[in-house]
């Protein structure tokens, strides 16, 4: 039962033992340069040719068609909630935003700052148990985007189907779910995503954006801000977090070596329908993710006796399972399945589940 332990933290993924040992190795190697990574300046070949590598495996996992933008930006998401207003939203325009959960409600405050927003639709009618219906929607006339969040990792539910592509681009944080399922790039003008939550370190915000929308901005914006700037300068206006798109090139790596996204993917729904399976066949457990909305990515549950609760993660703890604890803005507990976790791990979280069922 004991083993090593397994983090199923929602705020950073699991860095797979193949690669950390890869990037141990490598870190020492000297390149062509003649010298070691870290000791590169972000202008070097070496480093530019690191950055075309992990953008091309990106490409490909993905099917970025060329008429789209890869970015390696900073800030983390939450940067890039303002940022895309400041990039996308002109002074008379509107955003059409929908209200989905936590990170979307944080998406539209910052989004606020900057320009006009509409909330077109809101979860919290129903506790943000489910994406609000896409037929329910009540978009603006003439939205300059519109916004969802792919995957709300701290109420556990995900889109399961995106809106059907129309003249206003789609503009999605992918951060809860990056790389955990094969998405269709066209259906989207605007995708962005933390690393850290599934490409190792954080510092590295990845953004895919489709060129027309890449003007020089109406307002004036920071240079580092600015998409346009970004990708006219290959994501060097300034220093990029190289540390942090090396790793993202090797995790990259990693997820072709094990087949791709809709391997990932076939495995995740199959891991996700057990620990879901389990959470329903027991009183114990409530789950209040509405079925058919629920997250592969971030499974979140309370006890129907929250009393049990703090006993419940000692136990976990005590098995070596990390990082149960729900968002805190919810509470409850939260299982984040990694790309990188075993079916070991999975076994062992599930044991877990119906030890404290009982
Ligand atoms: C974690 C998370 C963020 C925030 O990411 P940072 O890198 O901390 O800015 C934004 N959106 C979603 C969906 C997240 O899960």
């Amino acid at each position: 039962m004991m083993g090593r332990d397994v983090s199923f933290s929602a705020a950073a993924t699991t860095i797979p033992p193949d690669v950390i040992e890869r990037v141990r190795a490598d870190l020492r190697q000297k390149r062509d340069s003649n010298f070691p990574l870290l000791d590169l300046p972000f202008s070097s070949a070496d480093v530019c040719a690191l950055m075309a590598d992990a953008e091309m495996r990106l490409r490909t996992l993905l099917d970025i068609p060329s008429n789209y933008a890869v970015l390696f930006s900073q800030g983390g998401a939450y940067a890039h909630f303002s940022m895309v207003a400041m990039n996308l939203l002109a002074d008379n325009d509107v955003a059409d935003y929908v209200d989905t959960g936590l990170w979307a409600k944080r998406a539209i405050e910052e989004a606020a700052q900057v320009g006009r927003v509409s909330v077109i639709a809101s979860g919290d009618e129903n506790g943000c148990r489910s994406v609000p219906p896409l037929d329910g929607w009540r978009p603006s006339p003439r939205a300059a985007y519109r916004h969802i969040t792919s995957n709300e990792s701290a109420q556990g539910i995900q889109f399961q189907e995106f809106p059907a592509p129309n003249d206003v681009p789609l503009v999605a944080d992918m951060t809860g779910d990056f790389l955990t399922r094969p998405i269709n790039v066209r259906q989207f003008g605007l995708i962005y995503a933390s690393a850290q939550k599934c490409l190792g370190a954080a510092g590295l915000t990845l953004v895919i954006v489709r060129r027309d929308l890449l003007r020089p901005c109406a307002r004036p914006i920071p240079a580092v801000f600015d998409y346009h700037r970004l990708a006219a300068a290959h994501s060097r206006v300034n220093t990029p977090p190289i540390f942090a798109i090396y790793l993202a090139g090797q995790m990259l790596r990693w997820i072709e070596d094990e087949g791709g996204l809709a391997v990932l993917a076939e495995r995740r729904a199959r891991r996700c329908d057990r620990l879901y399976r389990l959470l329903g066949s027991s009183r114990a457990f409530r789950c209040s993710a509405a079925p058919g909305h629920r997250s592969a990515t971030t499974l979140c549950f309370s006890f129907a006796a929250p009393e049990g609760q703090s006993m419940a993660l000692e136990v976990a703890a005590s098995r070596g399972l990390r990082y149960l604890e729900g968002h805190p803005a919810v509470g409850g507990f939260r299982i984040a399945i990694h790309n990188a976790h075993t079916d070991q791990d999975i076994e062992r979280i599930a044991d877990y589940l119906e030890y404290i069922s009982t």
